[in-house]
């Protein structure tokens, strides 16, 4: 899987490289921007591989930065398109990706873009789109559900990302670090740890481990449900408390003191018993939980 990448002299992502652009540019970097670079070629070949590009596939990066990874991005994929926020670094980007044509950058906040016109405007007759990205940490979650919810037509997400919250998408039941992110990424995707990631790589080094995530989208949701939002609104509640039984945290939140004797069936009905914790149920249980809350009339 792990195929080695031609190495040029135009790469950046050498310490010395890295440093000689930074200091060229005066370039203070943003810690409110997440703007920890990449400075090693062998971390970069793990991610790239994982996102199995080729000619005719498509990439879509998250912050290229000075372009360390847009540059072995644009080696594999027939088309790449970077958004970054920080416009001092979009003149430093065309020098870092001028052998490279076909590599696009965007100026915007990734948050606030309208992916699905993006889309339509880049990645069209491309054999699947991939987004990969070392993540600015500070808004993980949301860009990956922003990803996740608009149901964007993709392949892979291979994402540098917190190990911690890395940890947290890969969770199964029954575990410390299941919960309602978990689901939301186990219901869209299957995920993969590719590698884990010693601070060393990165200018400045960040104060948190680091990890490689590969999350393949699934064709369909792992489980089916009739209302998407219904289903994550009882999973949120169910974990609102995490030491509290899925009774009481779903009694406070659907349920009023005169109706609560009934959750107790339903849940038995459910074949959930009522003493369980939210972190012990699986996607299919809260499928069926989801079901019978909304027939017996939970909004
Ligand atoms: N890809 C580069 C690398 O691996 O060396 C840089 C990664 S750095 C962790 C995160 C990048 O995301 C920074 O360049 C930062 O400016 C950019 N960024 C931060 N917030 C962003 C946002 N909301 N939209 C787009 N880019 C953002």
């Amino acid at each position: 899987m792990n195929t080695p990448i031609e190495v040029t002299v135009d790469d950046v992502a050498t310490p010395s490289k890295t440093k000689q652009i930074i200091k060229k540019n005066g370039l203070v970097l943003k810690k409110s921007l997440g703007q920890n670079f990449l400075i090693d070629q062998n971390i970069l070949n793990k991610i790239v591989s994982a996102a199995e590009l080729g000619p005719d596939k498509a990439a879509l990066e998250i912050g290229p930065g000075i372009g360390a990874l847009t540059q072995q991005l644009a080696k594999l994929a027939g088309r790449v398109l970077a958004v970054e926020i920080d416009q001092r670094l979009l003149p430093i980007l065309d020098e870092t990706l001028a052998p490279y044509p076909h590599a696009t950058v965007v100026h915007g906040d990734i948050l606030k873009l309208d992916l699905s016109e993006i889309f339509q405007q880049h990645f069209e007759g491309a054999n699947g789109v991939s987004v990969v990205a070392n993540l600015p940490y500070y808004i993980t979650t949301p860009i990956i559900m922003k990803l996740l919810e608009e149901k964007l037509p993709l392949e892979n997400i291979v994402v540098m990302i917190q190990k911690e919250v890395a940890d947290r998408m890969a969770a199964r039941p029954g575990t410390k670090d299941y919960g309602s992110l978990s689901i939301a990424v186990q219901f869209y995707c299957e995920p993969e740890l590719v590698t884990i990631v010693p601070r060393t790589v990165f200018v400045p080094q960040p104060n948190v481990d680091s990890a490689v995530i590969r999350l393949r989208v699934r064709k369909t949701p792992a489980v089916e449900v009739e209302d998407v939002d219904f289903y994550f609104a009882v999973v949120q509640a169910s974990f609102v408390q995490r030491r509290k039984t899925i009774y009481n945290n779903l009694a406070a939140r659907f349920f009023t003191k005169e109706n609560k004797p009934e959750l107790e069936a339903l849940l038995v009905g459910c074949g959930i018993e009522p003493q369980r914790r939210g972190e012990t149920l699986s996607m299919e249980e809260y499928a069926r939980l989801s079901s019978a809350l909304r027939a017996h009339g939970c909004k």
